[in-house]
């Protein structure tokens, strides 16, 4: 039957790519791209002679219905973005749908995602996280959200991009505190990669020293509302909790 693959592509160094990525690029009878020129750089790397086909997130849904008739066809298609992940803040969504719709196989093909990739060498817990995607762009919008999620309690990770750093890291300097952790995870897999954790109030001194360092791409990972209970606790009230934690079974 005809498949559609979601095969996922370095996000900087191309070492990270997998033999299964390989092999499904070269078995597919078409590529469904986001950026048929990124992409073809990737596939002359790889020594891969796939056709290509442009899916933009501006043209998804019309596109995806011409590559749904491909399938069906009997074509199988692999989808690929510019980065990491396809559907990850990356198109394919309306691809993907419209596959369960028309009861077309699809089959994942794992690999490099930049979210994860922060999350795992953050230092932050990793046991309940939330991923926010971009931040808004327009201020009010921003502070919205942002506010929103100022009681979340799992770790929140965001994708940033060099124009807006930091006016996103003084939004959430407002609305966090200074004292808020978080982590930027900078050009992973790259030359330059490096992953800074540190409070909110001293990131921001440490981007500000050169502007170099608001150059790249980057994951922003905050650690989730921590209530201090201990601290709003009468300390008798403490005491007692700790003899009741030892009595009870
Ligand atoms: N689909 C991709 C993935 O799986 O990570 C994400 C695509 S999104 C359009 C691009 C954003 O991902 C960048 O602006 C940046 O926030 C993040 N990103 C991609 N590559 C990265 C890298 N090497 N280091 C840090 N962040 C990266």
């Amino acid at each position: 039957p005809s498949t559609l693959y979601i095969v996922a592509t370095p996000i900087g160094n191309l070492g990270d790519i997998t033999l299964r990525a390989i092999e499904t690029l070269k078995q597919v009878d078409l590529i469904a791209a986001e950026d048929t020129r990124h992409s073809g750089l990737l596939l002359q790397h790889l020594a891969i002679q796939g056709r290509l086909f442009a899916l933009h997130d501006h043209n998804e849904q019309q596109k995806s219905a011409v590559l749904i008739e491909k399938l069906k066809s009997g074509l199988s298609i692999a989808l690929i973005s510019d980065a990491g992940t396809p559907l990850i803040n990356d198109p394919g969504y309306h691809l993907v749908k419209a596959c369960y719709e028309q009861k077309i196989n699809v089959v994942p093909i794992p690999g490099p995602c930049a979210a994860i990739a922060a999350l795992c060498v953050s230092g932050l817990p990793t046991d309940r996280f939330c991923y926010e995607g971009f931040l808004p762009s327009k201020s009010k919008s921003r502070i919205d959200l942002l506010t929103q999620l100022q009681q979340e309690t799992r770790t929140i990770v965001f994708y940033e991009s060099t124009h807006r750093i930091m006016d996103s890291l003084n939004d959430m300097l407002t609305i966090y505190g200074a004292d808020r952790m978080v982590v930027l995870a900078k050009e992973l897999t790259k030359s330059w990669e490096t992953v800074i954790h540190q409070p909110l109030g001293q990131l921001i001194a440490w981007l500000k020293i050169d502007s170099n360092r608001q150059k790249g791409e980057f994951v922003l990972i905050i650690e989730g509302f921590q209530q201090v209970e201990q601290q709003t606790l009468d300390p008798k009230a403490i005491q007692l909790l700790h003899q009741l934690q030892r009595e009870l079974p």
